[in-house]
């Protein structure tokens, strides 16, 4: 670049050093990106079709937000945040999830009066975990919310999409656990229970859980200690401890899962890592990526809103992580990113090559549903053919100065062995099809 570039200093590499990403942040490379777009598009499809409706809100928000939602004595918040303080002194953090902001979005725009709202947004979280395979510092998630819903209908529905979008991207090793976590006053009862049992045993908890045993005795039950197993294993269990409406919710979902045939699992110590959620909770669990084994995990929030300042609003949401889904996809091979070109345009000598732009250009107006891909740089013919040949096209074009005088062009299929013609420059988007018919009757 330097030395192409004669109005720029050249720059020693021995002065300058190379700038490293941040950990825990990936780049996404074009040779990766077809599955991302799979995963993408068949989500976005899929959405539609259900009739949810993209929203896209900011990346950061008020620190307080996420404190208030998620809940104090979460990992999330406790350690996970990327927090700090902008120019004016707030404190400003990077989301690192999606429902608080988007609950946040629909209290902000005045959206609830009593509405419903099913809604989807994706990107990128944030969250400050120790970088290891399928967990990283900023990763991807698909969210998706309906909003003024109570159940149990939504509930299933949403968990029937999720199992068509596995349908729909082939993905096979994943099974799905769902629980009750009941309603706030059902969980209070049952949280006595706990702190009682886990009091009784307060030797065996680890630091992490003695601090929790006083704010979020629950999440104790999330832990991944392999030491914790055997006593989190003889707990008392939530399940037992259900209000009457919180158990029919479950049944009623229960029964819609059977009657849509997505086999389940009741995990009763699925208590996820949010702080949010009031009965229905699932997670999509796979043993295809090793410990990080959640690829989508949601539940039902009819508290949040109503903790977030807004009108008391049921809500049910899940999040997908991009990263694990897009793993699972390319473990059996790489997933073709768009295809390359129709045609490749192969331009020689001065005038040829001066017109080449402008040919280009009018053919992309002619054929908009056709790619055209204009040979840049010059280079002799030989390097020009072997770049037609690996980008795939089904066509080359070829203009010379020679047949620009003739004002003709010649077309050479590219896939198949015979036949090179001409045709006049006047009529060339006629002919490129009529070629291309040719080369798809002959792939
Ligand atoms: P985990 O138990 O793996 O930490 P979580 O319970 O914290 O997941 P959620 O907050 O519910 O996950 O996020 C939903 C989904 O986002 C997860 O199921 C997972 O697929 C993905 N996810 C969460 N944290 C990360 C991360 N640090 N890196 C990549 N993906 C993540
Ligand atoms: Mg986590």
């Amino acid at each position: 670049m330097a030395a192409s570039c004669p109005d720029r200093e050249p720059v020693g590499s021995e002065l300058t050093q190379e700038i490293q990403p941040v950990r825990g942040m990936n780049d996404v490379l074009p040779a990766e990106i077809g599955a991302w777009q799979a995963v993408e598009g068949a989500a976005r499809e899929l959405l539609t079709a259900y009739g949810y409706q993209e929203i896209r809100i900011p990346v950061v928000e008020r620190t307080e937000l996420f404190k208030r939602a998620i809940g104090e004595y979460t990992d999330v918040v406790e350690k996970e945040m990327y927090t700090f303080a902008d120019q004016g002194g707030d404190s400003l953090t990077l989301r690192p999830e999606a429902t608080a902001g988007v609950m946040r979005a629909l209290i902000s725009n005045g959206m609830l009066r009593g509405q419903r709202h099913k809604l989807w947004c994706a990107g990128p979280m944030f969250r400050h975990e120790r970088p290891q395979k399928g967990r990283y510092r900023q990763f991807h998630q698909i969210d998706v919310e309906a909003v003024g819903l109570p159940g149990p209908d939504v509930d299933a529905e949403l968990i029937a999409l999720t199992a068509r979008l596995w349908r729909r991207l082939g993905i096979e090793r994943v099974r799905l656990e769902i629980n009750s976590l009941g309603t706030p006053e059902a969980r209070r009862v049952y949280r006595e229970k706990l702190v009682e049992y886990f009091r009784a045993h307060h030797e065996r908890l680890d630091a992490d859980s003695r601090r929790r045993l006083e704010g979020n005795p629950l999440r104790i039950l999330d832990s991944k200690n392999p030491e914790m197993r055997e006593l989190i294993e003889a707990a008392p269990v939530l399940t037992d401890h259900l209000d009457p409406q919180s158990r029919e919710h479950f049944q009623a979902l229960c029964a819609s899962l059977e009657a849509i045939g997505i086999p389940f699992r009741i995990n009763p110590r699925l208590v996820r890592g949010l702080d949010y959620y009031s009965r229905t909770v699932f997670e999509w669990i796979t043993d295809a990526l090793g410990a990080q084994d959640a690829v989508c995990s949601g539940g039902r929030y009819d508290g949040l809103i109503d903790q977030l300042g807004g009108e008391s609003t049921p809500g049910i949401g899940f999040a997908m992580g991009i990263e694990r889904l897009v793993a699972l996809l390319t473990q059996s091979g790489p997933v073709e990113s768009v295809a390359g070109p129709d045609v490749y345009i192969v331009v020689s000598g001065a005038q040829a090559t001066a017109a080449g732009v402008a040919l280009a250009e009018r053919l992309r107006t002619e054929l908009p549903n056709r790619r055209f891909e204009l040979n840049l740089g010059g280079g002799n013919f030989k390097a020009q053919f072997r770049r037609a040949d690996r980008s795939a096209a089904a066509l080359a074009l070829i203009l010379g100065d020679d047949e620009l005088a003739r004002g003709v062009a010649s077309l050479k299929p590219l896939r198949r062995e015979t036949g090179q013609s001409e045709s006049p420059l006047s009529n060339l988007a006629v002919a490129i099809e009529a070629v291309l018919a040719g080369s798809a009757g002959h792939m």
